[in-house]
């Protein structure tokens, strides 16, 4: 008989905690926790008390007063804000029931962690998973994690490259035979590219906006280059005057956009570049003959593929819900005991 059985058990899990959106996967379930990384903080006479986790804290951003603080622990692509890191996944982990409830089973978990992260990065997130309510923790790398939930053949002897945008960071992996045999990350992502079109928006049309009007413009007519009909895709955005401090709208056209992330964009070309120029030679003629598979949300860009097809002169796909790869990814390591075993470092 095991602990499970036993009670209110807790249970097993997989969270890609990513810097801008964190899932969790449960086996049999599927994704149970898909919200931003966000955590809202009061501070009341000295004390400190997590007010919203989520959406619910995402909604404050930008918003908030002497009392009320919002972080994204996560931000650089590892856990910076420890302590916050720590009550965000508690929240999600009790949310998908998989808290440790009394004496019976504490779950145990896989997690994502970014390719170049450090041994000490590496054991700061694997003791917040434990004080979060794990028990055993499995970290696997978030490109690996990528292409498994990509579908790519991970486990047979062909190079797949796999770029995963994220919010802050972008992870280029080559996987085969269920090793990375390249990993890499940058601090480039989805969030520079809101900063961009800030400051972009700021040099031309002196107007002062939030990053949270930034990413809904990306959104809605961003693109990654621009195309002759550019010009016409319009959307509007409000913000303040830098001159005169009031409110105001203005228009801006997708090939504006595009101007404003033309560094970013440029900046993940390299990495991807550069990605191939050091993979062995065998491997990189797989990359060449089996192409390229995009995931995170940066994926999700206008053209992107494209630009990095033109780049790279590789064809370049974007995975089925780039967005939950990752979290699917981690849910199938969870699942499959024997490719845990070759994946993960306990
Ligand atoms: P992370 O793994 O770092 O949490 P995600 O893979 O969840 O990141 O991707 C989040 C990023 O993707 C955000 O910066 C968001 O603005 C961006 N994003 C989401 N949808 C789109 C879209 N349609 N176009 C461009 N960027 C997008
Ligand atoms: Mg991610």
């Amino acid at each position: 008989m095991t602990f499970h059985m036993l009670g209110r058990g807790g249970r097993d899990l997989a969270i890609d905690l990513g810097t801008a959106n964190t899932l969790v996967y449960v086996p049999g379930e599927g994704i149970v926790v898909d919200e931003p990384s966000v955590v809202a903080i009061e501070t009341v006479d000295g004390i400190q008390r997590v007010l919203a986790v989520g959406s619910d804290a995402k909604a404050l951003e930008g918003k908030t007063t002497d009392d009320v603080r919002t972080y994204r622990p996560l931000a650089d692509g590892v856990i910076s804000e420890l302590r916050i890191a720590e009550e965000m996944m508690k929240h999600f982990i009790e949310r998908a029931g998989g808290a440790h409830f009394g004496l019976f089973h504490a779950p145990e978990m896989v997690v994502c962690v970014p390719s170049r992260s450090t041994p000490v990065e590496r054991r700061a997130i694997k003791a917040a998973a434990l004080n979060a309510g794990g028990r055993a923790i499995w970290l696997v790398e978030e490109a690996m994690a990528a292409a498994i939930g990509a579908g790519l053949p991970v486990a047979e002897p062909v190079g797949s490259m796999v770029v995963d945008i994220g919010g802050g960071t972008t992870e280029v992996g080559i996987v085969s035979l269920k090793a990375l045999m390249y990993g890499t990350s940058e601090r480039i992502g989805g969030d520079r590219m809101d900063e961009a079109i800030g400051a972009y928006v700021r040099r031309k049309h002196n107007l002062v906006i939030g990053n949270g009007t930034a990413e809904r413009i990306k959104k809605e007519i961003g693109a990654a280059s621009a195309t002759p009909e550019s010009e016409l895709i319009m959307g509007s955005i409000s913000g303040s005057d830098v001159a005169t401090g009031r409110p105001r709208e203005i228009n801006v056209s997708q090939a504006e956009i595009a101007d404003a992330l033309n560094e970013s964009v440029c900046h993940i070309v390299e990495l991807v570049l550069a990605a191939l120029e050091h993979a062995q030679p065998e491997i990189a003629s797989d990359v060449i003959d089996r192409g390229i598979t995009m995931t995170g949300g940066g994926s999700l860009l206008r053209n992107i593929d494209r630009v990095l097809s033109d780049e790279t002169g590789l064809p370049v796909r974007v995975a089925e819900k780039p967005l939950s790869c990752v979290a699917l990814g981690a849910g199938r390591t969870l699942e499959d005991k024997e490719f845990r075993q070759a994946l993960c470092a306990a």
